[in-house]
Formats: C-alpha cells, sequence, structure tokens
C-alpha cells in the first residue's frame, strides 16, 4: 500500500510546479505605445547632432532612453517639441559612450527642480562602470555615478533579461553569437578592465530596451553596439517568440558593406521585422539597403529625424525631410 501513496503524494507538488514552468504567460503586455526621437543628427524640428535619445510612453510609464550628447540637446529639442520630461521618473543609459550619456546630468539637474522625482533613476547593463582609459571627449563613467548620486540620482544595474514593468524589459548585455563587429571607429579599439581581466572593449554592456505589445516586440536600440541580429534575436528569446513589430534607434551599420547588409536584411526577414526607423549610427544608406533588401517601404522604413515617432495607432511618423 505504501508506493500508491506515495504517488499521490508526490502529485500535488508536480502539479503545482507545472505552471511555473511557463512563466513567459504571466508577463505584460503593453497596448498603448508611442516612441519620439529626441536627439540624432537628422532634424527638421529642434537642433541635430551625433546622439541619440528617445522618450517612451508605454500603458503611462514614460521613460527616457538615451540622453544625447550636448548637455543641452534634449532639453531644447523637448522643449521646441512640446515634451513634458517632469513626470519621467526613470531613464536608460544604452552604454557608457558619451553620446548617449552626456545629456544625463543637466537633464536631472535642470528637471529636478520642477520635479524632484524626475530622472532620478538611471538603469544600465553590467559592465557601464567598469574601468577604460581616460577620454578627452566624455566623463568616466565611474565620476558619472558620483555626480548623479550627488543630483539624487540612482543607477540600477542589470546583467540579464528584466521586466522593469509589465510588457516592458531592459535586455541586459545581450550575448554576441553572430560576428556583426561594429566597435572601435577609425580602427582604434580599446581595453576595458572586466572582473576576469583586461581584454578588449566590445561595449559589452551595451543593452536595448523591448516592449511586448499584442502586434509584436518593439525594440529601442541606442548604437546598436551588440549587432542589430544578435538584439532582435536576443529579444525574442528572452521576452517572447514574436515578430518584431517595429525596431527604433542606433543600429551602427554606417561602415556595414553590402554584403554585410545583405545578410542583415535577411536575418530581419527571419525575424519579421514590420517597421524601422534607422537613426544615429545606422546610416542613410544602410537604412535605404535595408528597406530594398526586405521589402519594407516608405511608410515603413525611414531614417530618423528629431520629433520623429512611432507609435503602434499610426505607425511611423517620419515628419518633413525623410518622408
Ligand atoms: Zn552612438
Ligand atoms: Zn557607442
Amino acid at each position: 500500500m505504501k508506493h500508491p501513496l506515495r504517488a499521490l503524494a508526490v502529485l500535488p507538488f508536480i502539479l503545482v510546479a507545472t505552471p511555473v514552468a511557463h512563466s513567459q504567460s504571466e508577463t505584460g503586455v503593453v497596448d498603448s505605445l508611442k516612441v519620439t526621437i529626441l536627439s540624432t543628427m537628422l532634424a527638421d524640428r529642434g537642433i541635430g547632432e551625433w546622439g541619440f535619445s528617445a522618450l517612451i510612453e508605454a500603458d503611462g510609464h514614460r521613460i527616457l532612453f538615451d540622453t544625447g550628447a550636448r548637455p543641452k540637446t534634449v532639453l531644447q529639442n523637448a522643449t521646441e517639441l512640446g515634451v513634458d520630461l517632469t513626470n519621467v521618473p526613470e531613464l536608460i543609459l544604452s552604454h557608457n559612450h558619451g553620446d548617449h550619456t552626456g545629456g544625463l546630468l543637466s537633464l536631472r539637474r535642470e528637471i529636478a527642480k520642477q520635479a524632484s522625482d524626475a530622472l532620478s533613476r538611471a538603469h544600465v547593463g553590467r559592465g557601464i562602470f567598469w574601468a577604460r582609459p581616460p577620454n578627452r571627449r566624455w566623463q568616466a563613467m565611474s565620476e558619472v555615478k558620483t555626480d548623479y548620486a550627488d543630483l539624487g540620482g540612482e543607477f540600477i544595474e542589470h546583467d540579464k533579461p528584466t521586466q522593469i514593468h509589465p510588457g516592458i524589459w531592459v535586455t541586459g548585455p545581450v550575448p554576441r553569437i553572430h560576428v556583426e563587429r561594429n566597435w572601435g571607429m577609425g580602427g582604434k579599439v580599446g581595453q576595458v578592465q572586466t572582473p576576469a581581466g583586461p581584454t578588449e572593449d566590445n561595449i559589452p554592456e551595451s543593452m536595448s530596451l523591448v516592449i511586448d505589445t499584442r502586434q509584436g516586440l518593439v525594440v529601442i536600440s541606442g548604437c546598436g553596439h551588440a549587432g542589430i541580429i544578435n538584439t532582435l534575436e536576443y529579444a525574442r528569446k528572452s521576452v517572447r517568440q514574436a515578430p518584431i513589430h517595429a525596431a527604433v534607434g542606433g543600429f551602427h551599420l554606417l561602415n556595414a558593406t553590402d554584403s554585410h547588409l545583405e545578410w542583415t536584411a535577411s536575418k530581419l526577414g527571419e525575424v519579421g521585422l514590420r517597421n524601422f526607423i534607422g537613426a544615429h549610427c545606422t546610416g542613410i544608406e544602410a537604412v535605404y539597403q535595408i528597406r530594398a533588401l526586405t521589402g519594407l517601404g516608405r511608410k515603413t522604413a525611414v531614417v530618423g529625424a528629431v520629433g520623429a515617432s512611432f507609435s503602434l495607432g499610426d505607425g511611423i511618423d517620419p515628419l518633413m525631410l525623410a518622408r
């Protein structure tokens, strides 16, 4: 008699344990989403610069993604575009480079005068604070961390994909499965001091934002140093095997050869890319080649401009020059 009883005693634990394996069904899905670019090179409203920033509005959550290069660009463009940053409590820094982090301290300093909680939490990927040789063009992130803390700001480090709000994810560092090497502009490759010792600086902290919507995943990228395909495949693996409804931001294809763009476009077909705003370092030629090679059109693949937006309802609004 002992054996059947034991079997019955075990059964409830199996039944209870089973749903835990389906944790993806517990994640949220975003119904309302708008992404508005606040810093990139092309601008027919506001100021253009070599940098990137965008405001994400998703089901009432307002998140700034990257902060532009110059201290005042995002502040001035937000004012000119009528974008209110006082009710944006948190932000994401995609990686350490100054064209994405340069506005952080001035934004916090200025906006906090009107709303003390605004821009007070910054999500970053593991590795962003690792030591690098001094850079003449921007402040080391270890110094930025101290200055941001002095302004009441707090960094939150991510070493894996994390859902920060229902349906809103940061990828954390992205595994480099495919060779999409795009760091070390001008042939100069830096070094980074990792806990395992010094190594080539491939910007290991590079992370993206993924929003899970009923139409599919929307991915926001800063500079794309992990590679567009590595990033989009990792988003699908980590969040949900859904089509990529939109990819918006900098994807660092400006140096890509024709054959690499052909490979990239075929992979973009595999992940079901439907809308593409190639801003910042994506490269203008790369955007148009990808448009042609993937079969996207003028309404679904454009060069990103300051003030351009993507929303779930209306798709891409490229403004004037990028139409
Ligand atoms: Zn960049
Ligand atoms: Zn970069």
